[in-house]
């Protein structure tokens, strides 16, 4: 794991003014949007989903799956190197909270029913997220890549 990667850092305040107070709620407070609240809880567009605070690319369509949670939900990152997980012991329940790694924001929680090869299933808000569409499937092998190490990522 390397650890050289940039970083964003900034000061709670300087994330106040670049995000508005909903995303702040949840990138910088861990906060979760409603259920079936967010833009692209049924987005199916193809294109890749950034950070909404740093931009760095977390999730692409290719692995978003309707979950039927609310959330947008998604069998893996886009590269496994890009979120971080924590365990999260809040609200007496044990979950793996799903971080931005880049810039420590706050993206939702990962549990271990997806149906995807994996097993997992990224929760994530939508608020957290910026949709950049693009072209249908155009990076395969990237995302195969991404699965492999997905495991020894925590
Ligand atoms: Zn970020």
């Amino acid at each position: 794991m390397s650890s050289d990667q940039a970083k964003v850092e900034k000061s709670e305040q300087e994330w106040r003014q670049e995000l508005t107070p909903a995303q702040y709620d949840v990138l910088r407070k861990a906060g979760t949007e409603p259920p079936f609240s967010g833009d692209y809880v049924y987005n199916k567009a193809a294109g890749e989903y950034r950070c909404a605070a740093c931009s760095a690319v977390l999730f692409t369509a290719d692995t978003k799956f309707d979950s039927g949670t609310g959330w947008p939900s998604f069998t893996e990152p886009a590269v496994a190197e890009a979120v971080e997980l924590r365990a999260d012991n809040s609200l007496l329940m044990r979950r793996t909270e799903v971080v931005c790694r880049t810039c420590g924001g706050h993206l939702g929680h990962v549990f271990d029913d997806g149906p995807g090869p994996t097993g997992e299933r990224y929760c994530i808000n939508s608020l957290a997220l910026d949709f950049m569409p693009g072209e249908e499937s155009s990076d395969g092998g990237a995302t195969g890549a991404a699965r492999a190490d997905a495991t020894s990522a925590e």
